[in-house]
C-alpha cells in the first residue's frame, strides 16, 4: 500500500499533470495536492530527481508566473488583474536527462 505522497510521485514520474488532474486521480483535494508537491519538491533532490514545473500563465495577457516560489494557484494576474489563469503542470524528471539541471 503506497502513501498518497508515493502515489503522486508515481504519477508524476510517468505523466505531466496539473494539480486538478492529480486530485481527481487520487480522490484528494487540490489544496492537499499542493501541500504534497511542496514536500516532494525537496525530498526527491537526494534521488537526483527534480520536480519540473510548467508554470501558471494568464490566458488574457500571456503573463507567465515563472518566478513564483509557491506552487499553488495564483488568484489573479499581476499584469492585467484578470483571474483567468491556466494551471501549472508538474512532472518528476531525472537530473542529468537532456536539458535538466539541478
Ligand atoms: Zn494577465
Amino acid at each position: 500500500m503506497q502513501t498518497i505522497r508515493q502515489q503522486i510521485m508515481s504519477l508524476l514520474k510517468n505523466y505531466e499533470m496539473n494539480a486538478r488532474e492529480i486530485s481527481k486521480a487520487l480522490g484528494i483535494r487540490e489544496k492537499t495536492v499542493y501541500e504534497h508537491l511542496e514536500h516532494i519538491r525537496y525530498s526527491i533532490k537526494p534521488q537526483k530527481k527534480k520536480l519540473m514545473i510548467h508554470p501558471f500563465h494568464c490566458l488574457v495577457c500571456d503573463y507567465i508566473f515563472k518566478d513564483r516560489k509557491r506552487l499553488s494557484r495564483p488568484g489573479r494576474c499581476p499584469q492585467c488583474k484578470q483571474g483567468h489563469i491556466e494551471a501549472a503542470t508538474f512532472k518528476i524528471v531525472n537530473i542529468g536527462d537532456i536539458g535538466v539541471k539541478a
